[in-house]
């Protein structure tokens, strides 16, 4: 997964991003089903608990996820570790844990709300209940500070020459400027990839989680 990073350091930076909730024991990888088969074929998946080899394990319950652009079936890949021999639900990064919603939704919601938009409007942008994207702006920004000093870290370890953040207005609106800071960061140091699932990844899966923080860049 991910492994055309441009140096050994940046693999191992990219590495401790690949966090685990370890209630859940989810691994976020690269949302494409070929390429996770052969990672795991490989043996270049490790295990989130003890850096272990992954070895393919069966698959996980299927499920649907509510994308952009419609409903979007998933079957994630499970892995069992060849050394502590404990088993991990290998998550896209289309989506973060615990959430029916892509986490391309879900960013596209919490952009409108830094703006200042009012929840019912966002949840009719997204066109998601308002229940819903209530509880996602009421998560995002009871931990917004942690979420901006989390993401600021990457960035600034993902490119040492990075500026000053810029104040957003608001708490909310600093975490996004982090997020997508962190998420430039990334696709230019260690492959292009979409904001929010670099943000899934670089949470590890923890964007929204309420009972987990998300790991440190070191
Ligand atoms: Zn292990």
């Amino acid at each position: 997964m991910y492994a055309q990073g441009p140096s050994r350091f940046l693999l191992a930076e990219y590495e401790r991003a690949l966090w685990v909730m370890p209630e859940a024991s989810v691994l976020i990888v690269e949302n494409d089903t070929a390429k996770v088969e052969a990672d795991l074929a490989e043996g270049r998946l490790s295990c989130p608990s003890c850096r272990g080899v992954l070895a393919a394990w069966s698959f996980a319950r299927r499920r649907f996820v509510r994308a952009e652009t419609g409903p979007l079936e998933l079957r994630p890949r499970r892995g069992r570790c060849r050394g502590c021999a404990k088993t991990h639900v290998l998550l896209p990064d289309a989506v973060v844990c615990r959430r029916v919603d892509a986490v391309a939704v879900i960013g596209r919601a919490l952009v409108a709300a830094a703006k200042g938009t009012g929840w019912r409007r966002v949840a009719v942008l997204v066109g998601r209940p308002f229940s819903t994207v209530r509880g996602w702006l009421r998560r995002a920004r009871s931990r917004a500070g942690e979420l901006a000093v989390h993401f600021l870290a990457w960035a600034h370890r993902l490119d040492p020459n990075l500026g000053p953040a810029r104040p957003g207005g608001s708490a909310l609106a600093d975490a996004i400027e982090a997020i997508g800071a962190a998420a430039r960061a990334a696709s230019l140091r260690i492959r292009p990839l979409p904001t929010w699932s670099w943000a899934s990844v670089l949470s590890g899966g923890a964007l929204l989680s309420n009972t987990s923080s998300p790991s440190k860049p070191s």
